[in-house]
């Protein structure tokens, strides 16, 4: 990822049209069943990031141990002969249950809930759509399809009837959650080449720094 696409990225996020993705959104249509599939494990295990900041959050109003919200982003993490998790990692995922789902996750009368929906992670707010501005800050996991600026993700409420109110308003944190990934990735890459740490076990690197699984910069 060189600094020069993020910041030009960033340009173009900063000046996304919000009516425009609104509009967008009332073409692709789309209504939450509440199936629970986006968090869900479904084979393997599910891996939503989280920022810092989110965390805390979560933290503040549950009043959670960090370790409680977030677990390292699996993707270098090995497990080792004595059972330790060890390796380094960059970012959050949503802590998980036993089962892989988002430990966030419940089911009423077979309906998903999400247990901290006033405050949960833009990623979440915003699924199952994301922008790609054809730059390195990829939309991760399957896409379904592209239109325009908007890429949309596996989710059984596609295609079904939007009002303009909700569009508008999933459109504003849409072009939000954008902004925030490619500057929380601008601060990633600044702190990983200005890291210093001398530790080894497990590191997680994230926007503010690097960090033991507890959140605690090392
Ligand atoms: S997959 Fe789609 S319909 Fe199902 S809970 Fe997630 S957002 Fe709602
Ligand atoms: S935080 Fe809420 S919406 Fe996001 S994956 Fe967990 S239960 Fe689902």
């Amino acid at each position: 990822m060189s600094d020069v696409k993020l910041k030009e990225e960033l340009v173009a996020a900063q000046m996304l049209d919000v009516k425009e993705l609104a509009d967008t959104i009332v073409e692709i249509g789309f209504e939450c069943t509440k199936c629970g599939a986006c968090c869900k494990g479904d084979d393997g295990e599910h891996t939503a990031t989280i920022f810092p900041s989110e965390i805390r959050k979560v933290q503040k109003v549950e009043e959670m141990e960090w370790r409680d919200v977030a677990r390292p982003m699996p993707f270098g993490i090995v497990e080792n002969e004595n059972g330790e998790l060890v390796g380094e990692t960059f970012e959050w995922a949503l802590q998980v249950n036993g089962c892989g789902n988002c430990s966030f996750y419940r089911e009423i009368n077979g309906e998903g809930i999400c247990g901290i929906y006033g405050f949960k992670p833009l990623i979440c707010e915003t699924y199952p759509f994301s922008v790609d501005l054809g730059g390195s800050n990829k939309p991760k996991g399957e896409i379904v399809e592209k239109v325009g600026e908007i890429v949309v993700h596996e989710c059984e409420g596609i295609g079904r009837e939007i009002d303009y109110e909700e569009a508008m308003r999933l459109a504003k944190i849409l072009k939000e959650r954008t902004i925030r990934e490619i500057k929380e990735s601008m601060n990633v890459i600044e702190k990983y080449r200005n890291s210093e740490t001398k530790k080894s076990g497990l590191i997680v690197h994230d926007s503010e720094g690097a960090k033991d699984r507890n959140g605690k910069i090392i």
